[in-house]
Order: C-alpha cells, then structure tokens, then sequence
C-alpha cells in the first residue's frame, strides 16, 4: 500500500512540516533546528518515529489512549459507523443511536445523579459549555449577579479563549488577551512547593488552600459566585495531588454558599486515578463534570459534559432553547468510538484492574526507581499518574537556574532513549495507557532512572 509518508523521506517531511505546519505549544525556532519528530505508528504502549525508533509512550499520547494503540473494537466501530451514517447532527431536534446510547452509558458510569449529557468536541469547548450553562442556569434561576466563575492558580482548562481566560497558566495569560471576565482564582494546593510553612502537615495545608475558597467567596460575595472548578488532580500543572482534606472541605464550602461544585475530569476521567472518574477518588460528588481525553482513549475527537438532575430540571423547566452547540456535538463517529472503547473498559474491568492491580505497583515501582536520585526532590502520584519534582539541591529543595532548563533536558533524554515522559516546567510527568502491564512498568521506570542519570550528567 502506498502511504503519504512512504512518498516523502524523513528528511522531506520535516522540511514540509517546518515550512506550513504551525504546531501547537511549541517552540518553532527549536522545532525548525532539528525537524519535527514524525511518529508513523503505533501499538499498545509503544509508538514508533519515522527513524524506526521504538518508544514506550508514558503518557498515552496527550493522556488520552487510555486503552492502548491499536484496538481493533475502537477501529471497527469507528469503520461500521462511517459506513451506515459519516454524520449527522444533534440540533433541532433530531438525534442518532450512538449518542444516543453513549448519553446512557455515560450517565450509567458518572456518579450520583449526573444523567443529563451535553456533547462537543475538545476539553476545552466542554469547558466553554460548562462556563456557558453554570451562568445561564443561575440567571434562569432569577439570580444573574451569580456569574464569577472561580478557578485555581497553575489550573488547565483548555486552549480558547474561555478555556485560558478559566485556567491558570501564567505564560498563557500573556497572550492573546483579553480575558472572559469575571473569573477569579485561588491558590493551588501544591503542597511541596507551596506549604505554608515546614511544621504545617499536608492536612493542614489541604483545608488552608480549600478555605482561600471561603475567603474569595466572602470577598466577591456569594450572590455573585456561580461555580467553583478544579481539576481533581491538576494534569497540565504537573500532576500536582492534593491532600486528602481538600476535596471534601471543598465541597462543603460551594453547599454552605450555595455555590455549583464543577469537576473538570478531563484528564482524570475513564480510570486514570483508578476510579472512573478523579472525583469518586477525592470523595466529592460535583453538579458538573467535563470529560474529554479517556471518553474515547482519544481515537476521536469527542468531549462532553455531564450535568445534574438540578440543573438539569431548571433549564427545561424554561421553555427557552439553550443557543449553544457545535456541528460536531455528538459526531455519530466519535459517539460509536466512545461507546466502544466504555464497553471495552467495562468488559476488561480496567478500571478495578488499575485500582487494584497496575496503580500501586506503578506508584511503588516509579518510587523505587527514583525516589533517591540526585535530581528528584519529590514524587506525587495517585493512579496511573505520577509527578517528579527535579531539584538542584534535593536538602534544601533549590531549583535549577532559569538557565538551565531541566524538564527539557531530561524529556530530550527521555525521547533519545525511547521514552516519552513530559516536562512541566521542573516537573516530569508520566501518564501511561491504562492496559501497561507490570513488565512495561519496570522498562519505563528503568529507562526513567537512565535518563535521569543522563541530565544530571549534562546538567553538571
Ligand atoms: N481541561 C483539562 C483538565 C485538560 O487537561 C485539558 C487538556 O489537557 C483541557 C481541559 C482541554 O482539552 P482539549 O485540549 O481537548 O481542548
């Protein structure tokens, strides 16, 4: 068969990619200086370049193929659907089976009473929808005023300009500006890095960082507070867990003030924390959740938000439309995929396997390999999620100078030696398909101590 790649050599398509390919956060004068790295196939847990490299990827693409490359339930379904019906929409009233039954499998897997469904396409644009809905729910409630919206310091919640406006990444905010207004945001609870002091114990911290909410709330005032939003394990922000105190207080601050708890499950949604859903693990029940990413171990675009029976029973008991939807919201194609790759989760019953099985080897395994390395100051983890804090100095917990940048060092390492690992700033990620298996565990936490090895070596 002839492919577009097997067309160009390796060298051609670089050039082509450099001269018309704007690439997504990335550094062009970096990417232009060595040419794109062009990843040709993939398998499993492993993906390879057009170099022929053979790479473990550790962080299941963008944190989405939760269930591995190469699934022929996910291929099949996404090939049956194009054959019987390529698209249709969800507006005015019309519908299709896979949305259809993927809004019922999902309320089925959601907790508590969150059976209500709205689709898009991206993280990002469940983000403007929910953002959307929370401010339009309290306005047909009779209270308007109730539109901030409030977020967290180092939060992701996508790329647009309601999705960066609600995030919290300071590189972000100095671009492309302004903002959606009113939004407000509070202290992240990265307990490592930003305790109070150093006889302060990670509960103390978790319920300190949950009442800057109750402090932001009675400085804005609560008749303008319409939800508060948090990732229940920040991803983009370096996998950054919080203590065990934090949700739960969390929650009991948004019922005291009447607030909409939202729980942005993008990342920590379909198993990645060994729940189906981050917050079943934090033990806080949310009025809304997005979820993107794992819905469809990303071989389709698909995202979605799942809303209440509360909120739900509001907007309809409202004869208006809500004027909001994407061509795309409920792609039949991306819907079948979806609903495959939830069947096949539940027919392999991945997410008890990784809760009982692959997560805690994963978590002692990586703190094995690294918890004594020169480099690493501290390793958080929760799932198949783990972030490692690269220091200069591991006693008195001092980071690298701005003019070393570690995290790009080690993941270049990473990369040159088959492993894909992400830096955060200082902060190595890792967030593998949820099918690795214990023996592709210790390969990735070996190739991870070598490469660690490797940028202490450049690095001194
Ligand atoms: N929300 C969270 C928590 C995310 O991690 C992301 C992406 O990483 C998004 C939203 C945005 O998703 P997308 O990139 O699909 O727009």
């Amino acid at each position: 068969m002839t492919t577009v790649a097997s067309l160009h050599t390796d060298d051609s398509l670089k050039a082509i990619d450099a001269s018309h390919h704007l690439h997504p956060f990335t550094n062009t004068h970096a990417l232009n200086a060595k040419g794109a790295r062009v990843i040709t196939r993939a398998q499993g847990v492993y993906l390879w370049d057009s170099e022929g490299h053979k790479i473990l990827d550790g962080m299941a693409g963008l944190w989405c193929v939760n269930m591995g490359y190469g699934r022929k339930e996910l291929i099949n379904a996404a090939h049956q659907q194009l054959e019987v019906l390529p698209f249709y929409n969800t507006f005015f009233q019309t519908s299709h089976e896979p949305v259809i039954k993927l809004a019922q499998a999902i309320a089925e897997i959601t907790p508590a009473d969150l059976n209500h469904v709205f689709f898009a396409n991206s993280g990002s644009e469940a983000v403007d929808t929910l953002i959307r809905l929370v401010r339009h729910y309290w306005s047909l409630e009779g209270k308007p005023s109730k539109n901030i919206i409030i977020a967290r310091e180092n939060a992701y919640h996508g790329s647009t300009i309601a999705g960066s406006s609600l995030g919290g990444m300071s590189g972000m905010h100095k671009q492309g500006g302004p903002w959606v207004p009113n939004i407000e945001r509070i202290r992240q609870p990265y307990y490592y890095g930003e305790a109070d002091n150093q006889e302060q114990s990670p509960e103390a911290f978790g319920l300190a960082c949950a009442r800057a909410l109750e402090d932001k709330i009675l400085e804005v005032g609560a008749e303008n507070v319409a939800a508060f939003i948090g990732e229940p394990v920040q991803g983009a922000g370096g996998v950054i867990v919080p203590p065990n105190t934090y949700w739960p207080e969390i929650q009991r601050i948004c019922k005291k003030y009447d607030i909409l708890l939202a729980s942005d499950e993008v990342i920590c949604g379909f198993g990645r924390t060994g729940y189906w859903f981050g917050c079943e693990n934090f033990g806080f029940t949310p009025d809304i959740m997005t979820m993107a990413k794992g819905l469809s171990s990303g071989y389709m675009p698909i995202s979605a938000v799942a809303i209440n029976d509360r909120i739900t029973s509001t907007l309809l008991a409202h004869d208006d439309d809500f004027n909001h939807g994407f061509t795309y919201s409920g792609h039949p194609v991306a819907a079948a995929v979806a609903l495959a790759n939830i069947r096949l989760m539940q027919q392999e019953n991945i997410v008890n396997h990784v809760h009982s099985d692959t997560a805690p080897y994963f978590q002692q395994r990586i703190r094995e390999a690294l918890k004594d390395h020169p480099l690493v100051g501290h390793i958080e983890g929760v799932g198949l999620l783990a972030g490692i804090a690269l220091v200069q100095d591991k006693s008195t917990r001092t980071l690298y100078p701005d003019n070393i940048d570690i995290g790009l060092v080690c993941r270049d390492h990473c990369f040159e030696n088959g492993l894909i690992m992400r830096a955060v700033g200082s902060r190595m990620v890792l967030s593998p398909p949820l099918v690795i298996t214990h023996d592709q565990i210790d390969e990735l936490c070996e190739k991870a101590r070598l490469c660690f090895d490797l940028t202490l070596a450049s690095a001194q």
